[in-house]
């Protein structure tokens, strides 16, 4: 811990700059890390040099009231490992965020208790209000009709289901990190609701808009001290209300995903240009720049309803595209939005207003990409919990080191070696010391690493 950086205001990447020294083969690296007031400016890079940067997945599911589609979604999740690597989430089931739709589940048994379970494997719980309103009055988001007070209602009624104790019908939580809005709709009540309940992070505000973010360059997460710049071009353009600054408020981006274009329609398996396809369905879409809705439901409902009515092959290349555009470019963490109820039945049954997808076909779309993710050895998926607490203080990977070790070197802590086929990592600075050779040596063996890319 480092008292210099506690003080508010400080931007992390030029401390991190300040006390990193890097190596050829491995970085060294004093970490920034935060106790009180936190401000992070929005920036289009990691906190911490990209190369040493996990690539960050965070999938977060609303609503989750029916029972089989979140049973598949923990499934999934929880029969999937990280990569292996040195890190807190290499090697470890992967983590997801639940935004709660609370009033329908209190004294729903066969719903709490999914709950409970995804808190106790370690998914993050948050907060998606009471009665899910749309605070907007005829569809226009800059006329509202909830009072302050209706909105403190929503969130605090729902914390208090998600953090009374299981004895009491809640579901256990000491405290509730995350929220998203209804329906995305949002003003500055919603936003004074959540600073008062203490809520860390939000994921509701629209992102990716920023004309020369292309997928490669997106904004990693930030505090609202200073406003969002992807909130205010809706604010410019009369679409949304303005917001006052919440310093503390962690904001994760939703970036919009980008549809592969034309010429990368090849590489992801499918044989006509999916920007053409969408565009005949969605009047809005802007087929150049190829930005399109993150969320499963504009992707899968109904062209009569304003989506694009996609089936799985669609869906999966917008996604590994959306990847692969990040792996190549700043690693900005991929945060998708889903329904856990899209992946299960109801009452036995389909879904209705999905035209070219089903059950089955969209619970494809997740294990295939989930499988393709995985087999980048710099993926974690990490719930947006664990996302913000990263930002806050940020864990590099350990990369696999290439080099032999040299007798005649001397190394610093941090550095990596090979030696007689194994990885070594420097506890401290080290002249002349064989690895492996003794107990107590600076050399510390590394059961696993992440091989550079
Ligand atoms: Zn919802």
């Amino acid at each position: 811990m480092n008292t210099l950086i506690r003080r508010k205001g400080h931007n992390l990447t030029q401390l991190f700059w300040m006390k990193a020294i890097i190596t050829p083969s491995i970085l060294f690296l004093s970490l920034p890390s935060y106790s009180g007031d936190i401000s992070v400016d929005p920036m289009q890079h990691s906190p911490i040099p990209a190369q040493v940067t996990p690539m960050f997945v965070s999938l977060g599911f609303d609503d989750n009231l029916d029972v089989d589609g979140m049973s598949w979604v923990l499934r999934l999740l929880g029969s999937n490992k990280n990569p292996d690597g040195a890190d807190a989430f290499a090697n470890s089931s992967l983590k997801a965020s639940f935004f709660m739709h609370c009033g329908p589940a209190r004294g729903n048994d066969d719903v709490l208790t999914k709950w409970r379970q995804a808190h106790s494997e370690g998914h993050d719980i948050g907060n998606h209000t009471e009665t899910h309103p749309d605070d907007k009055v005829n569809w226009n988001p800059l006329e509202s009709w909830m009072t302050i007070e209706q909105w403190q209602q929503e969130i605090t009624q729902c914390n208090e289901l998600l953090m009374a104790s299981e004895a009491q019908g809640g579901v256990g939580l000491a405290s509730v990190s995350g929220y998203r809005a209804p329906f995305l709709t949002y003003n500055d009540n919603t936003f004074r609701a959540l600073s008062d309940n203490h809520i860390q992070y939000d994921v509701s505000l629209p992102a990716g808009n920023t004309p020369e973010h292309d997928g490669t360059n997106n904004y990693w997460p930030y505090t609202l001290h200073n406003g969002s710049p992807e909130h205010d071009i809706g604010v410019n353009n009369g679409w949304k209300p303005p917001l006052s600054n919440y310093p503390n408020l962690w904001e994760i981006p939703l970036h919009t995903l980008i549809v592969p274009p034309d010429n990368e329609m090849d590489r992801y398996g499918l044989a006509y240009s999916l920007r053409d396809k969408i565009a005949s369905r969605v009047p809005w879409f802007d087929a150049i720049s190829g930005k399109g809705d993150n969320f499963d439901w504009n992707l899968y409902f109904e062209p009569a309803w304003g989506a694009a009515g996609l089936n799985e092959n669609d869906v999966l290349a917008i996604y590994k595209y959306n990847l692969d555009l990040r792996l190549s470019g700043n690693k900005s963490p991929l945060v998708l939005g889903l329904h856990s109820g899209f992946y299960g039945y109801q009452n036995g049954q389909e879904h209705f207003g999905m035209p070219e997808s089903t059950v089955e076909s969209r619970r494809r779309v997740l294990e295939k990409f989930t499988e393709y993710a995985l087999s980048k050895p710099e993926v974690r998926f990490v719930s947006h919990k664990q996302l913000v607490d990263w930002m806050e203080e940020p864990e590099p990977l350990t990369l696999c080191s290439t080099s032999e070790w040299d007798a005649h070197k001397a190394y610093k802590k941090g550095d990596g070696v090979t030696y007689m086929g194994e990885q070594y990592q420097a506890a401290w600075w080290t002249m002349q010391q064989i690895p492996g050779l003794y107990e107590n040596s600076p050399w510390k063996s590394l059961d696993a690493c992440t091989p550079e890319q």
